[in-house]
Formats: structure tokens, C-alpha cells, sequence
């Protein structure tokens, strides 16, 4: 970005009475004053801490000036200050005028309970290879990484891919008008924030909102698996293309074949393709579907699609393959866990080859709130000891799926250790594992499975 001071101030409403001519350019925007670059405007924004304090610091590291909000109590500063109401209002204005005013890209929105940075991941591949793509970085999907991100454009970008995050109803509402997509995808319905929304009705509806500033011949895409985006759908009046794994959808896909670290499907269009992802899990799949219809929307040929799916860069891939000290290989997926993604874990890892026995080591899965119980219970339809020979669980909430798990697995099958113990987890694990035997680690972070797969790695 490269903008003069007083063209800044004019688009935000600031008093700042320098000429054009005069005024110092702007070349990025910074909230953090560590990782601010000569020539950026500082962004205070108040969150835990307040950005204010760190004026100081902004300057020193080569900010031309700074925002601050009217009525603050004053700091000491030479920079220019830019006065506004609402320095994170200001942000979003500054934003929505360099998306219109300076490079006016297509936009793709991409929401949804899981697969945000995966379906991004997909998408701005497979446009770049016909377009000057720019996509989130990292997680950067909030109220302000989204400005973020459109503030980091280069004015010749030809499609923006913005991933939209959100944990309360209305955020995506803003962030959908911010950049008004030509194309939004959610990916799938979860029970991510369940605790705070209650049901997953409320959570189909928030996410929603990122149709709310759809454009009007925009394309509105999304998983059809999924009851509750079908019926709220239809009170959608732009063009609309569904995805997923059941044949009634618009694009689906057929013959999965889950690998341990990729895997491949065909599609229910272009028959003669075999597509192939880096990536393992059949939710992929459900990503990919929503890429490639982002692509053929776009106009990218489906040879051209099959190729850039085939070894996208993956942001971070959550689910790796370790090998503990007995030798014995180690899914390990320890740092989120919903009952959507543990399911489905569950279902690809009871069909990997494996001559030992299948191990499932799991724990407690967070911020479910009352539903919690129940959830945990649900992923006992996921276990088959004929498949998953052991299960280990770990936590506090997660003794609701030892209770649904006590009718199919016996006693010696089955262990729970409780959060205080992982010490006696570790120790079990480490006693019963042999090198045939396959094993599968997930939790939510909290948990710090990290502590438990670092010991079966080391052996302790
Ligand atoms: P965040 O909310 O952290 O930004 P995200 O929505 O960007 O998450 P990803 O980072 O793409 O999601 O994937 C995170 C995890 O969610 C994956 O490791 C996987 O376990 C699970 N996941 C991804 N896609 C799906 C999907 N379509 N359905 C169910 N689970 C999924
Ligand atoms: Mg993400």
C-alpha cells in the first residue's frame, strides 16, 4: 500500500491540514508496534492491553504517524496524530476505500466452523494459477485481520481470498459488507462456540451473515450436507452452488480413497480426472469440493484445478505422522479438537492398514458448554473396537464418552485417566505400546497432548 497522510486523514474523517504535496507517504498499517515497518501508521487499538501505550515504541520503529481516539488522555509523541472517534472504525473505512478506491480485486469470503485456512489454502491455489492472487495470512481472519489483509494488497491484485473468522453474531455481518464478495463460501457447521451460542441453529445463522453483503450477481457456495444451510439457503436471492459428500449436491465426490497423508477422489463432474490432495481426511474432500467451485466460477479449467490441488501450500497442517520410541507410528492432531473433526479423525484412522492394534488417545474436547456431555458421548459412534482395539481418554469432560463407550469396549480395553493425571497416562501408554500398533492423539490444546506425544517420542 502506498498512500499520502492527508488522503489517509481525508478518508477517515481526521483533522490534518497538510498539503498533498507536504504530506509524508504511508507505505502499511501496523496495530502491533513490533512488527511495524518503517513508513507504516500505527493502528492503537484498545484489546487487552491498550495499543496507546505504545505509541512510543511505533515511533521508534519508523511509524510516519498515528492514529488516536478523541478524548484519550495525551501522549507524548512527535508523530502526526490522526484524532477519530474509533480507531478500529477508522481501520475498516481505511480498508473498504483501498479495496474500492486503489485496487478493486474480485473477492472470495470463505467462513465456515472448520476448514477456513484449508478451503483459503485451496482456493488462492487454485486462482493463482490464472490470476495475481492474495490471500489471509496465517489466521489473520478477525475484525482486524481482515483490514489487515486488505490493507496488505498490492494495487495490480487481481482476486482477494479472505478467510472470515467469528465468535459472536454480527462480526461476520461487518466483515461482509467490508469487502461486499463476489464469492461466499461457508464450509461447513460445527460446534465451534457452541458455549456461547447454544445451538447449532444460532451458529448456522451467524454464519450466514456472509451473505450479507454478497454482491448481486454474486455465487453463494456451500455445504449441502448440511440441513441447516440448506433451509436458510432459500432466503438467498443470489446464485447458489452446493457441495459435499451425498449425491444431491450441485458437486460431490465419489470414490475416496483416504491415504495416511493424502488422498485422492473423483468428482461427480469430469469423470476422466482422479483428484489428489496433500492432505489427509475425508473433510478435505468437502474443502477441495469448495475450491474447485470457487476456480470453475473463475474460470480455471479442471486439468488446471487437478494440478494446483495436488500440492498446495498447506498454512499449517495440524495433523502430522511422528514415530514414538518403540517404533509404532503416531497420528498426532493435538491442538484443536471440535466432536466434527474427532469423528472424523476417528473414521479415516479405523482404516489405515495396521497389524497391530488401532490405539485412540483422547481427551477432553473445550468450550462445548452444556452441551458438552452429550457431545463428548457422541463420538462413541465413531469407535468400533473391532477397528479401534484401545481407547485411551484423558480429561475431565471427555468420562461422558467413557460412560457411552462402557456397553462395546470391556474394562481392559478402555482406560480414562482424569486431567490431574497425565503422568498415569503417559505411563499406561508407554507400558502397552508395541511397534505394530498404530496410534491416534487428539484433544483440545488445553489438554497438552504436546507433553504426551513429546514422551512417547522420547520414551520416559
Ligand atoms: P480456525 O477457526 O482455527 O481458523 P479453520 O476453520 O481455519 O480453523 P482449518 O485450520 O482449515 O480450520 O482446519 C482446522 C482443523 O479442523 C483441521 O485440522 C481438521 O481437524 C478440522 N477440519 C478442517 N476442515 C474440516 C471440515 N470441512 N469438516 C470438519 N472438520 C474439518
Ligand atoms: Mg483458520
Amino acid at each position: 500500500m502506498k498512500m499520502k497522510l492527508s488522503e489517509i486523514a481525508r478518508v477517515i474523517g481526521a483533522d490534518y491540514h497538510v498539503p498533498d504535496a507536504l504530506a509524508p507517504t504511508v507505505t502499511g498499517v501496523a496495530f502491533d508496534s513490533r512488527k511495524l515497518h518503517p513508513g507504516d501508521l500505527f493502528i492503537p487499538i484498545e484489546g487487552e492491553r491498550d495499543g496507546h501505550a505504545f505509541i512510543g515504541a511505533a515511533e521508534r520503529a519508523g511509524a510516519v504517524a498515528t492514529l488516536f481516539k478523541s478524548g484519550h488522555e495525551p501522549v507524548a509523541t512527535v508523530l502526526p496524530k490522526l484524532v477519530v472517534q474509533d480507531p478500529m472504525k477508522a481501520l475498516n473505512e481505511l480498508a473498504r476505500y483501498y479495496l474500492l478506491m486503489k485496487v478493486n480485486p474480485k473477492v472470495v469470503a470463505i467462513t465456515g466452523s472448520n476448514g477456513k485456512t484449508t478451503t483459503k489454502d485451496m482456493t488462492a491455489a487454485v486462482l493463482a494459477t490464472q490470476y495475481h492472487v492474495i490471500k489471509t495470512q496465517d489466521n489473520y481472519n478477525n475484525e482486524i485481520g481482515v483490514p489487515m489483509t486488505i490493507l496488505s494488497m498490492d494495487t495490480n491484485t487481481e482476486v482477494l481470498v479472505v478467510e472470515m473468522g467469528m465468535d459472536r453474531p454480527g462480526q461476520l455481518n461487518v466483515l461482509s459488507k467490508l469487502v461486499e464478495p463476489d464469492v461466499a463460501v461457508i464450509t461447513m457447521i460445527g460446534e465451534a462456540h457452541i458455549e456461547f451460542f447454544k445451538t447449532r441453529d444460532k451458529i448456522a445463522d451467524a454464519k450466514m451473515e456472509i451473505t450479507d453483503g454478497l454482491k448481486e450477481d454474486g455465487l453463494f457456495i456451500y455445504n449441502g450436507d448440511e440441513p441447516l444451510l440448506r433451509e436458510r439457503a432459500k432466503a438467498v436471492a443470489q446464485e447458489q452452488k452446493t457441495f459435499g459428500l451425498n449425491p444431491d449436491n450441485l458437486l460431490y465426490a465419489r470414490e475416496i480413497e483416504a491415504g495416511e497423508t493424502r488422498t485422492d477422489f473423483s468428482l461427480s463432474r469430469w469423470p476422466d480426472l482422479r483428484f489428489s490432495i496433500p492432505l489427509m481426511g475425508e473433510w478435505n474432500v468437502a474443502n477441495a469440493l469448495a475450491a474447485i467451485l470457487v476456480g470453475r466460477r473463475f474460470h480455471v479449467k479442471p486439468e488446471a484445478i487437478q494440478a494446483a490441488l495436488r500440492d498446495f501450500p498447506v498454512t499449517k497442517n495440524r495433523t502430522q505422522w511422528v514415530t514414538g520410541d518403540a517404533g509404532e507410528p503416531i497420528l498426532s492432531d493435538v491442538y484443536n479438537a471440535n466432536p466434527t473433526a474427532m469423528k472424523a479423525v476417528l473414521t479415516d484412522f479405523a482404516q489405515f492398514p495396521c497389524s497391530g492394534r488401532r490405539i485412540a488417545v483422547l481427551g477432553d474436547m473445550l468450550e462445548l458448554g452444556e452441551a458438552s456431555a452429550q457431545l463428548h458421548a457422541s463420538v462413541a459412534a465413531a469407535l468400533d473396537p473391532a477397528k479401534i482395539q484401545d481407547v485411551y481418554l484423558y480429561g475431565d469432560e471427555i468420562v461422558a464418552l467413557k460412560e457411552a463407550l462402557a456397553a462395546k469396549y470391556a474394562p481392559d480395553h478402555l482406560h480414562y485417566f482424569p486431567k490431574a493425571d497425565q503422568r498415569g497416562l503417559i505411563v499406561a501408554l508407554e507400558d502397552s505400546i508395541v511397534h505394530d500398533d498404530l496410534v491416534v492423539l487428539k484433544a483440545s490444546h488445553g489438554l497438552h497432548l504436546e507433553k504426551v506425544l513429546q514422551a512417547l517420542i522420547e520414551g520416559a
